[in-house]
């Protein structure tokens, strides 16, 4: 057992890592439930769905609502029932010993008995030339939070799935024309959105640049992305193929480039825990059926919504992974309970004699 204890600032029974719609609709649950959580804000309080303006699919609002008001409003239940959200990132998490020492990048340390990882997932980037010093400079990651900057311009989409569709589609807004680079011949994305994206190509406000890749992005701090370097091979993947005689690199002119493709799960801070996670660093829990489902394989941590689910990804199921998790823990923390009363019950009854 560590001595540290003089620099814990504060002991909680429980500390959701997370206020995307996971964590928020845990820290509602937990909150009703007596165990008093505490709920860190990370890089990206209201988590993705505050990159959202509509979202028409979450039931309960016919008429849709904007990602930060549903956030908002999911902030204001938690603190309504007692949930304390806070700014603050979490760097790791010592499982070594009970309770978990939660240390957060400003050097605070919290002491916790559980902890619900809802961490989200984070866009992915190409890591091509340009792309750091650009990056908020006419790179984006994120169409609705930067799309209006670039009315009347030429913008570039990079990707193939769901994202990708919605962000093009949603861009034709802003756009003179948008154009979307896709390394593949064929879209990963549902047919609901290939429908839509077809629709707008039909309209001429999209232009597809299919077996295509970006490989380098031009421009300045002070100008922006004015141009992008791209390679283009009929079979696909042309970066793959640099050698292939029809592999064609080429120049293109755009005002700004959004990417597209796809999310790292949030882990680092769980690195050095037992906490079992895939290749691509999503946490593994129990899953199933029955009791238990969010458990990971350290007892008292749960993982919930985007940080878990590389499928579904959607904020429905998120809430609903958040749900099951705030429960689990009630279960987790009302067993440890009972179990540490026992414990000392025979010590007492011994006393007593
Ligand atoms: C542009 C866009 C549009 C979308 N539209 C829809 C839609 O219309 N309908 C729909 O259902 N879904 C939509 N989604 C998907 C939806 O937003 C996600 O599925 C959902 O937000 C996942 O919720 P989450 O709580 O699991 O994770 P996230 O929303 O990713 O939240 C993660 C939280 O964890 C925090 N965090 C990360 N690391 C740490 C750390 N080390 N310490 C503390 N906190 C940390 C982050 O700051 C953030 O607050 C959209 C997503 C995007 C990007």
């Amino acid at each position: 057992m560590s001595d540290a204890t003089s620099d814990v600032v504060e002991h909680r029974r429980l500390i959701v890592a997370g206020t995307g719609i996971a964590g928020l609709t845990a820290a509602i649950y937990a909150a009703r439930s007596n165990n008093d959580p505490l709920v860190f804000e990370g890089d990206e309080p209201g988590g993705q769905l505050t990159l959202t303006t509509d979202v028409d699919n979450y039931p309960g609002f016919p008429e849709g609502i904007s990602g930060p008001e549903l956030v908002q409003n999911m902030k204001e239940q938690a603190r309504k029932f007692g949930a304390q959200v806070e700014n603050g990132v979490v760097e790791s998490v010592d499982d070594s010993e009970r309770p978990f020492r939660v240390t957060m990048t400003n050097g605070d340390v919290y002491t916790a008995d559980a902890v619900i990882a809802a961490s989200g997932a984070s866009a992915r980037t190409l890591g091509v030339p340009g792309e750091d010093e650009l990056m908020g400079y006419g790179l984006s990651t994120c169409a609705t939070c930067d799309g209006a900057f670039f009315r009347d311009e030429k913008i570039l989409v990079v990707g193939g799935g769901d994202a990708a569709c919605e962000e093009a589609v949603f861009l034709t807004k802003f756009a003179s024309t948008v154009y979307l680079a896709h390394r593949r011949e064929e879209f990963r994305a549902e047919d609901y959105w290939v429908d839509k994206l077809m629709d707008h190509v039909d309209d001429g406000e999209i232009e597809l640049m299919l077996n295509t890749e970006v490989t380098e992005l031009h421009g300045s701090k002070e100008e922006g992305v004015d141009r992008v370097t791209l390679v283009r091979n009929p079979e696909g993947h042309p970066t793959e193929r640099p050698d292939d005689p029809e592999t064609e690199e080429f120049d293109f002119d755009v005002g700004a480039v959004f990417y597209a493709i796809g999310h790292t799960p949030n882990t680092e801070y769980l690195e050095d825990t037992g906490v079992r996670m895939d290749d691509e660093g999503y946490i593994r829990t129990e899953g199933g059926d029955g009791a238990g489902q969010t458990a990971t394989d350290v007892d008292g941590i749960f993982g919930a919504g985007d940080v878990v689910d590389h499928y579904y990804q959607q904020a429905i199921t998120a809430g609903g992974m958040g749900c099951k998790a705030a429960i689990d823990a009630d279960t987790y923390l009302e067993d440890v309970e009972r179990e540490g009363v026992e414990a000392a019950e025979p010590a007492a009854a011994e006393s007593d004699d």
